[in-house]
């Protein structure tokens, strides 16, 4: 079907997870027809600019545990953007910011925000599953998916093991935000997971979280506003054909392999194949909406903490409170601060009808009640809606996703890349990306290149 020498990938969709496959795939000497159905790369990496301020209205927060995505800065040639964030933790209880300082120890241990009882537990609920939190990845959770028992939450998991306190307090809010949703609805494997990643530091990028795939993008023959509608297989001539909708119309091509790096549910719709491959099991693999919602004021905050865990006991939507002038001093002018949040799948429906001014309005209110310090000085408040923010991942999410990922062998010339895979990052974004250019290039490149 195509030239032998020359095979050609189609890669659908510029998020992380297709640049880095467009650009594996290229380095291998591939023809790459790389589609984003945007007008920009990033996907669920945006940075919005206004008056001074730098908002990354999507993924925010990044560790020193994100290898590949950092390995991907430096050959993007932004190693120097790197800058480490203020490591500083907030947390809410009883409406009060209490700051824990992992680089003063023995004042962490004096925080009033667990008793003496609690820390004792904490310290006592670390030692017995010290084996699991080693073992396990938050990257990579597939490979422990037998353990991902389907009527256990982490919640549960997390009082088993370190009791109601510590859970309500110290766990359930980290684990909310590393899933994008409440405690009680997830996989048990984000317990592990969120502990084995806790001890590494927050880093960011100067400039922006988009200047990553800005950078990437301008080096890959991105064609922008074109989206794929239909990949077929042609079985007779033994390729793919496919059906753009672009600018100037419609437009027909073949290619010998694709990567669809988008939510498994577009890749479904675009490939019957797929479809009939997993489609019975898309139902169970829901998806998680966020709203994201940042406002910008003219005076600093006291605390210098950047990420402020928010439990579900203090009964709010927000899952966290993102103080990013503390992620990186070019987020807002020098003097002011900027303060994201991130309202919960629940109340992304229950405020489908409602104006971004009154959730504006909600979310300022109870940020100035926990930092009255900020009161009188507001800017702007900007709002975006993400209906799809990443993988719900329920308990048995990882047991389905190991049959999905079965099943999808009887598509051998489509591979998925994205944030399906494990608990949705940017690096797992980078790391499936990686991985299907490697299959395409395992299965297909070696006859070819
Ligand atoms: C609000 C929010 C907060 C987050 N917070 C964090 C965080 O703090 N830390 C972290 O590490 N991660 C975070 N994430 C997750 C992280 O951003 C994602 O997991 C990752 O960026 C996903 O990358 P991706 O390439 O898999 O998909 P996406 O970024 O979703 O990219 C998919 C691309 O495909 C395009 N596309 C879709 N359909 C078509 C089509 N038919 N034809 C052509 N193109 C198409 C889309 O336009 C999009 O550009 C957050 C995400 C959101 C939304």
């Amino acid at each position: 079907m195509m030239a032998p020498d020359h095979p050609t990938a189609l890669v659908v969709g510029a998020g992380l997870s297709g640049l880095v496959a467009a650009r594996r795939l290229l380095e291998r000497g591939w023809r790459v027809r790389f589609v984003e159905a945007e007008s920009v790369a990033g996907g669920s990496v945006k940075t919005f600019r206004r008056d001074g301020f730098l908002i990354d209205t999507g993924a925010d927060a990044m560790t020193e545990a994100y290898s590949r995505f950092l390995a991907l800065v430096k050959e993007a040639g932004l190693g120097d953007q790197l800058a480490m964030s203020s490591n500083i933790l907030g947390v809410i209880k009883n409406n009060r910011l209490i700051e824990i300082d992992p680089a003063h120890p023995i004042k962490a241990l004096c925080s009033p925000i667990l008793s003496t009882g609690g820390k004792l537990r904490f310290a006592r609920g670390l030692f017995a599953i010290r084996k699991q939190i080693g073992a396990t990845s938050a990257f990579g959770l597939r490979a422990h998916a037998a353990l991902d028992d389907p009527m256990l939450d982490a919640r549960q998991r997390s009082q088993d093991v370190f009791g109601e306190e510590v859970t309500k307090y110290l766990l359930d809010p980290i684990l909310q935000l590393v899933a994008g949703a409440r405690s009680d609805t997830i996989t048990s494997l984000i317990l592990p997971a969120a502990l084995s990643s806790g001890s590494a530091k927050m880093v960011t990028l100067q400039g922006g979280l988009d200047i990553l795939p800005t950078s990437l993008a301008a080096t890959l023959p991105v064609e922008f506003d074109s989206r794929v509608v239909s990949i077929e297989e042609d079985r007779s001539a033994g390729g793919l054909q496919f059906r753009l909708e672009t600018p100037s119309g419609p437009e027909d091509g073949i290619a010998d392999v694709a990567i669809i790096a988008t939510p498994i549910h577009v890749a479904a719709r675009i490939s019957p194949a797929l479809h009939d491959a997993v489609g019975e099991l898309l139902g169970e693999l829901p998806t998680v909406g966020l709203i994201t919602v940042s406002m910008a004021y003219a005076r600093p905050t006291r605390t210098q903490a950047y990420l402020v865990n928010l439990p579900s006991v203090e009964g709010r939507s927000e899952l966290a409170l993102l103080l990013q002038h503390n992620k990186a001093d070019d987020r807002a002018p020098r003097g002011s601060s900027l303060i994201t949040t991130y309202l919960d799948d629940a109340a992304m429906m229950a405020l489908e009808n409602v104006d971004d001014d009154t959730i504006g309005a909600d979310v300022r209110s109870y940020v100035e009640s926990v930092m009255p310090e900020l009161k009188g000085s507001h800017r702007f408040t900007h709002v975006q809606r993400w209906p799809y923010a990443g993988p719900y991942a329920r308990p048995g999410y990882y047991r389905l996703v190991d049959e999905v990922a079965r099943r999808l062998e009887q598509v051998p010339r489509i591979r998925l890349a994205g944030d399906f895979w494990a608990a949705g990052s940017m690096e797992a974004a980078v790391r499936s990306g990686e991985a299907a250019a490697e299959h395409i290039q395992r299965d297909f490149g070696r006859r070819h290149v």
